[in-house]
């Protein structure tokens, strides 16, 4: 089932377009949105949020277009998980937490910080008594609270050490809600999401289930990505040679980073169908031929 729905949208700020065009679904089993700084993930995430209102195209939620939708409802329903910096340094844990509550559901506070596999005591306390993972299980407890059907998590782990973030991954996979995870790390989104989209310079280069993505890209860019995928808290990956994307008008955005690069990428790669996945890349077959 479709949660959420962006439809040929293009982002971005002050008139200067950073999603190009997107088309894309989020669906039920998770969802990932893969790429590195710059991307446009995050640019996406906030529209997904109603943060960011596109430039053309729109977001659907259910049958209705978030301009249209009942706003109160949506934002009960969709909730952001961002890092753990995001706290307010004044506020005890147990307030910060009750204060995404309704008034008379306040009592719950225990019951969201033991769903979170924190001990109710810590409610007492203030973020920066608390370690990196206890903080971020706070940010997720808030996020709980109002029962959300689908969570949206930016890089939720990425300033953690590894054994706290494989405790924080257990934890989301365990819960019931819905999600949209931001990530660099392909090894997060394997635990996490059964569909997949790799985002590059602001356009969907490849999507599918992630099993198939991890196991065989068919977009160089995926490729190098899977090939470069840190363990679980490492650094995002680097790329080799030259960093810039070209303007999609002169060809691939991928082109001058393409070790797979012929004449042809000159011309900009509309998306198709390459078993069972989605691709732009004029070579995905050979991509595919060499994974
Ligand atoms: S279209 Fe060409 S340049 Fe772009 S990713 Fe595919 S092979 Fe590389």
């Amino acid at each position: 089932m479709t949660m959420l729905r962006a439809e040929s949208v293009t982002l971005g700020y002050a008139r200067n377009p950073v999603v190009h065009d997107v088309t894309l679904d989020i669906t039920e089993g998770g969802v990932g949105l893969i790429g590195e700084s710059g991307s446009g993930k995050t640019t996406l995430a906030r529209a997904f949020l109603g943060l960011l209102t596109p430039m053309s195209g729109n977001i659907w939620y259910g049958d209705q277009t978030l301009k249209k939708s009942d706003l109160r409802k949506f934002r009960k329903d969709v909730q952001p998980v961002f890092q753990a910096e995001a706290l307010d340094p004044r506020m005890r844990v147990g307030t910060s937490i009750a204060e995404a509550l309704p008034r008379a559901a306040r009592s719950r506070v225990t019951e969201l910080l033991e769903q979170v596999g924190l001990d109710p005591d810590l409610a007492t306390r203030r973020p920066h008594q608390l370690s990196g993972g206890q903080r971020q299980r706070v940010v997720i407890a808030r996020a709980l609270a109002v029962g959300p059907r689908l969570l949206i998590l930016d890089e939720p782990t990425s300033a953690l050490d590894v054994t706290v973030q494989a405790r924080i991954l257990d934890l989301l996979a365990s819960l019931d809600t819905e999600r949209l995870l931001i990530t660099h790390n392909l090894a997060v989104v394997e635990r996490l999401c059964r569909t997949s989209h790799v985002l590059f310079a602001g356009r969907v280069v490849e999507s599918g289930p992630t099993g198939d993505l991890l196991a065989a890209p068919a977009h160089p860019y995926t490729l190098a990505l899977r090939d470069a995928v840190p363990k679980l808290g490492g650094d995002p990956p680097q790329a080799k040679g030259r960093t810039e994307a070209v303007p999609a008008a002169t060809g691939c955005a991928y082109r001058l980073r393409c070790p797979l690069a012929v004449p042809e990428c000159e011309r900009p790669p509309a998306p198709r169908d390459v078993q069972g996945r989605q691709v732009a890349c004029h070579r995905a077959e050979d991509v595919l031929g060499v994974t």
